[in-house]
C-alpha cells in the first residue's frame, strides 16, 4: 500500500491510500480539493471514503467527492454524518474491494459519542480520538469513556501507524513535557518533531510503539503520571480520576 497525509485546512491530516494499480480510498476528507490535487497528481482513482466523526474538518469535503467520484462512504449511524452510504459499528470488518482492504471498526467514543477508529493493514486511523503525544478533546464523553476508548488501542501491535487527523504534535511535546519531564523516549521525539517540522514534514504517522512510550494519555498508570497526580487533590490510585486531571490540565495549557 502507497499512503499520504494530505493537508487540508488549517492542520488537519486527510490519510490518502492506494494499492500498485492507484485504486485510493481517503479518511476523513474535511475538504475536496487538497484531495483531488492529491489524486491528480498521483494518477489515483478514488473509490472509497471513511469517516470516523461528524466534524466538519473531516467531512467537509464529502459531498464533493461523492459528486465527482464512484465511491463508497463508510460512516456510523449518526444522522450528522451525510452522505454516507455503508453503516459501520464497534466489530464490523470493513471490506474494501478496491483496493482489497480490511479494517475493524472500533468504537471510541469520547471525542464524540460516535466516534469510530478504523484498524487493518498496518494502519490505526484514529481521527480525534488519539493524537501524537495526546488526545482529542471531551466534547460529547467522560474521560472515563476516551480512557476506555484509548485502552482500546493497547492490544494493537506497536508497529501499528497511528494515522491522526491533525498536527498537534510539537504543542503537545510541551504539555506533555511538563507531566512526564524525565522520559528519554518524550525528549527523543521532541527532537525529531523539531527536525521534521523545521523542514514542513509531517510528525505524523508515528507508531503505537511510540505512543505507549511518550504520549501521556496513554501512561495513566506510570509512575512517571502517578508522581505528577499525587499533589493534587483527588484519589491518585483512581486511574480515571489521573486521565481526567491530565485532560484538564492540558485544556488549560497555553501552548
Ligand atoms: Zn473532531
Ligand atoms: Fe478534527
Amino acid at each position: 500500500m502507497h499512503w499520504v497525509p494530505v493537508a487540508a485546512l488549517s492542520d488537519n491530516y486527510i490519510w490518502l491510500v492506494a494499492d500498485d494499480e492507484g485504486n485510493a480510498f481517503v479518511v476523513d476528507p474535511g475538504e475536496a480539493a487538497p484531495v483531488e490535487a492529491a489524486l491528480k497528481e498521483r494518477g489515483w482513482t478514488l473509490r472509497a471514503i471513511l469517516l470516523t466523526h461528524h466534524h466538519a474538518d473531516h467531512i467537509g469535503g464529502v459531498s464533493d467527492l461523492v459528486r465527482e467520484h464512484d465511491v463508497e462512504v463508510y460512516a456510523t449511524d449518526d444522522p450528522r454524518i451525510q452522505p454516507k452510504n455503508h453503516f459501520v459499528a464497534d466489530g464490523d470488518i470493513v471490506e474494501l474491494e478496491s483496493p482489497k482492504a480490511s479494517f475493524r471498526v472500533i468504537a471510541v467514543p469520547g471525542h464524540t459519542r460516535s466516534h469510530v477508529a478504523y484498524y487493518g493493514e498496518g494502519f490505526l486511523f484514529c481521527g480525534d480520538t488519539l493524537f501524537s503525544v495526546g488526545c482529542g478533546r471531551l466534547f460529547e464523553g467522560t474521560p472515563a469513556q476516551m480512557l476506555a476508548s484509548l485502552d482500546r488501542f493497547a492490544d494493537l501491535p506497536p508497529e501499528t501507524k497511528v494515522c491522526c487527523a491533525h498536527e498537534y504534535t510539537a504543542s503537545n511535546i510541551r504539555f506533555a513535557l511538563t507531566v512526564d519531564p524525565d522520559n528519554d523516549a518524550l525528549r527523543r521525539r521532541r527532537d525529531e518533531v523539531a527536525r521534521l517540522r523545521e523542514e514542513a514534514r509531517p510528525s505524523v504517522p508515528s507508531t503505537l510503539g511510540d505512543e505507549f512510550a511518550t504520549n501521556p494519555f496513554l501512561r495513566v498508570d506510570s509512575d512517571a503520571i502517578a508522581r505528577w497526580f499525587a499533589p493534587q487533590a483527588g484519589n491518585v490510585d483512581d486511574r480515571v480520576e489521573r486521565f481526567a486531571a491530565l485532560r484538564r490540565a492540558k485544556d488549560t495549557f497555553a501552548a
